[in-house]
């Protein structure tokens, strides 16, 4: 019997660490987790360490050191805290790293993983928006294989010809079209944090189905998809598909068109890459084409949802725009999801942040975290400006 696959899992405690956790546990056999870290859910760490016989568990709020020591003594589970420490976790050698931070939080672990020479799975797509290009070059240096776990660009990667790239004309990301893909902007105007996280088709955490409720989502990940498979933007594709049955398609320069399709369950694409290049077994419902009966795609509506313009437009513009993009982006869900401003605030602010600054295109990462921070400090003046 071949050896287990060792898995690091950085964002252990969010929607797509334990879909990741579920799979592995279902199969001990076959993979063995290595480290595992959170932010601040010490209670949740712990006990999914437990479970899965984990060697190491990181938290990363510094203070709350003790009481993960406290909650894993006894265990063997050795402990550690602070974002320094999710970085040597990330770096530790595995034979995958699962990237699944949210936010432009997880982009140092993400570069720790990939400088250690691992392979990475990456679910955490703020990184590569805003940090693309360094995260690539990275990677090309170490000679380290990217597996994308977001359901769009796994999908793509199972259609793409990664040997005759130049065979391939455009790649056309699908969208659900989120909560609100029928309503007008006025009926948008005074949706609640609780509406909007329902989304119809998937479940994940809150700063993603913000991002799906908005389309936002759909513009970083067109970002995402421009930086992974290399393309120019106008081969970047966007096509509205309310079912959540074709994840994607790749268009090539004879008129074939290659599409994966799967039941709406993260598990199918974390499973891909947990067991990539071979596959793996899920529990995950079986698409069933006749119960499926029909495919609806529609143009999407860059009027009702501005977001998708705006982050084509930075994407375009490449430079420190996309780093830009999603920071706003962050300050202004979190914003809105803590009650401070409304639906449609959203995207405005990004715009507003957009319109008023505009470095240099980073060349380093510290470039890339000072670009990150001026353009949250620009959203915050902007919502106060709203407030007041
Ligand atoms: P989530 O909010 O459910 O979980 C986030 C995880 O990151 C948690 O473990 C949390 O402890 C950790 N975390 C948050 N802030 C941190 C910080 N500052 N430092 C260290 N750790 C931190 O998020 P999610 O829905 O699982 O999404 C994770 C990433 O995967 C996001 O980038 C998202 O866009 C992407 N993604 C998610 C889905 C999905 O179905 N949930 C699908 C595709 C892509
Ligand atoms: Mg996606």
């Amino acid at each position: 019997m071949a050896a287990a696959k060792r898995i690091t899992i950085l964002g252990a405690t969010g929607s797509v660490g334990q879909s990741t956790l579920d799979l592995i546990n279902r199969d001990r056999d076959d993979y063995e987790v290595i480290a595992l870290t959170a932010n601040e859910d010490v209670g949740g760490l712990a006990r999914i360490a437990r479970e899965s016989g984990a060697k190491l568990a990181v938290i990363g709020n510094p203070s709350l050191a003790s009481e993960l020591a406290e909650a894993l003594a006894g265990s063997g589970i050795e402990t550690a805290a602070g974002a320094d420490a999710i970085c040597d976790a990330a770096a530790m050698d595995t034979d995958l790293v699962m990237a699944a931070i949210v936010g432009a939080a997880g982009i140092p672990s993400a570069m720790a993983a990939i400088e250690a020479g691992n392979t990475i799975g990456l679910a955490n797509k703020e990184s590569l928006v805003s940090a693309g290009s360094l995260m690539l070059e990275a990677a090309r240096k170490r000679g380290v294989t990217i597996l994308p776990v977001d359901s769009e660009h796994n999908a793509i990667f199972q259609c793409f010809d990664h040997d005759r790239p130049e065979g391939i004309s455009s790649i056309i990301l699908t969208a659900s079209g989120g909560p609100f893909r029928q309503w007008s902007r006025e009926e948008m105007r005074n949706v609640t944090p609780e509406r909007a996280v329902q989304h119809p088709n998937w479940s994940m955490g809150a700063k993603i189905s913000i991002d799906s409720a908005t389309l936002m989502n759909k513009g970083l990940e067109l970002i995402e998809a421009r930086y992974l498979f290399d393309l120019p933007p106008d081969d970047c594709r966007i096509i509205v598909h309310p079912q959540s049955v074709i994840h994607s398609l790749v268009e090539y320069r004879d008129g074939s068109v290659l599409a994966q399709l799967g039941a709406p369950d993260m598990r199918v694409p974390i499973a891909h890459v947990l067991a990539w290049p071979q596959r793996m077994d899920t529990p995950c419902e079986r698409l069933d084409l006749a119960q499926v009966a029909r495919l609806d795609f529609e143009e999407p509506d860059t009027e009702r949802f501005p977001a998708l313009k705006l982050a084509r437009s930075a994407m375009e513009a490449g430079g420190a725009r996309p780093a830009i993009l999603n920071a706003a982006n962050e300050e202004a869900v979190a914003a809105f999801l803590g009650g401070r401003i409304g639906f449609l605030d959203i995207a405005a602010i990004v715009a507003d942040v957009l319109g008023s600054y505009a470095p240099d295109a980073p060349i380093c990462l510290d470039d890339v975290f000072a670009i990150d921070k001026a353009a949250r400090i620009k959203a915050q003046e902007q919502m106060d400006s709203y407030a007041a």
